[in-house]
C-alpha cells in the first residue's frame, strides 16, 4: 500500500517511519522496515498500526543505518499477520523487499523456489521476489541487474523496492502498473509510492515510467528499462503544499 525508501546521511529509520506516517491516510493493516547497517541487514514488522511497529522498535531497537526501506501493507495474499507483513527477506537474510500490488504467477515461482531448496516463511505473493533477487544477485552481484532479471519473470502489477546487505549504499525500485516516485535531494535520495512521503525533504522528483528500474545512490539516480537500456527521466518540481 505505502512504500518508502531512503539512502543518504540521515537515519534511514527516522526518514522511513516519518514517510510511512504521511501515507497512513491510504489505509493499511501491517507495517515494517528494513535498514542496512555495518554490512548487515535488520528488519522489523508488525501487524496493525504503525504504532505497533514503533513500539516493537522501542522494545527491540534496530541498529542505525542510512539506507532503508519501509512498507504499510494492505493484504491481498495471506492474512494480516506479523509473518506476512513486509519487508520479506531471503533465507540468508541479505535481501529485503517491499511490494505493492499482486504477483499473479507467484504460485509457480514459489513451487520452483521450494524445489531449489528455498524455505518460504509467509503466505504472500511478495516473498518469492526476495528469494529470486537473492539467487540473481549471487550470480550477477548487482541489485539493479538482479531486479531487472526478476521483473522480467513476474506477471501482474507491482511496485517493488529492495535493498541488499552487499550493496549498502543502494536502494533499487521497479514498477509495472503501480506508482513509484523518486525524490532527489542533496546527497540523499528517496523512493515512495506517493510524493507526500518525502515532500518534507525535497521538492525535486522523478516519475518512473512503465516497466522501469531505478537505482538510488546518495549522489544520484539511474533509470533503465527491464532490459537495462537507459531510460529518459522526466524530472519535475513538486509545488503543492503538503
Ligand atoms: N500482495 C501483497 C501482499 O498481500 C502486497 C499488498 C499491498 O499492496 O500492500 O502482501
Amino acid at each position: 500500500c505505502g512504500i518508502v525508501g531512503y539512502v543518504g546521511a540521515q537515519s534511514a529509520l527516522d526518514v522511513v517511519i516519518a514517510g510511512l506516517k504521511r501515507l497512513e491516510y491510504r489505509g493499511y493493516d501491517s507495517a515494517g522496515v528494513a535498514v542496512l547497517s555495518d554490512g548487515g541487514l535488520a528488519a522489523a514488522k508488525k501487524a496493525g498500526k504503525l504504532l505497533n511497529l514503533e513500539k516493537e522498535l522501542t522494545d527491540r531497537p534496530l541498529p542505525s543505518g542510512s539506507t532503508g526501506i519501509g512498507h504499510t501493507r494492505w493484504a491481498t495474499h495471506g492474512g494480516p499477520t506479523d509473518a506476512n507483513a513486509h519487508p520479506h527477506l531471503d533465507n540468508a537474510g541479505r535481501v529485503a523487499v517491499v511490494h505493492n500490488g499482486i504477483i499473479e504467477n507467484f504460485a509457480v515461482l514459489r513451487a520452483e523456489l521450494a524445489e531449489r531448496g528455498h524455505d518460504l516463511a509467509s503466505e504472500t505473493d511478495t516473498e518469492v521476489v526476495a528469494h529470486l533477487l537473492a539467487e540473481e544477485f549471487s550470480s550477477c552481484g548487482e541489485l539493479a541487474e538482479a531486479m531487472r532479471l526478476v521483473c522480467r519473470r513476474l506477471d501482474g502489477a507491482f511496485t517493488l523496492v529492495a535493498v541488499h546487505a552487499d550493496e549498502p549504499d543502494v536502494v533499487v525500485g521497479a514498477r509495472r502498473n503501480s506508482p513509484l516516485v523518486v525524490g532527489v535531494g542533496d546527497g540523499e535520495a528517496f523512493l515512495a509510492s506517493d510524493v507526500a512521503a518525502f515532500i518534507a525533504h525535497t521538492r525535486s522528483a522523478v516519475e518512473l515510467g512503465q516497466d522501469q528500474v531505478v537505482e538510488l545512490r546518495r549522489d544520484g539516480v539511474t533509470v533503465t528499462d527491464f532490459h537495462g537500456a537507459p531510460a529518459e527521466v522526466r524530472s519535475y518540481h513538486v509545488d503543492w503544499d503538503a
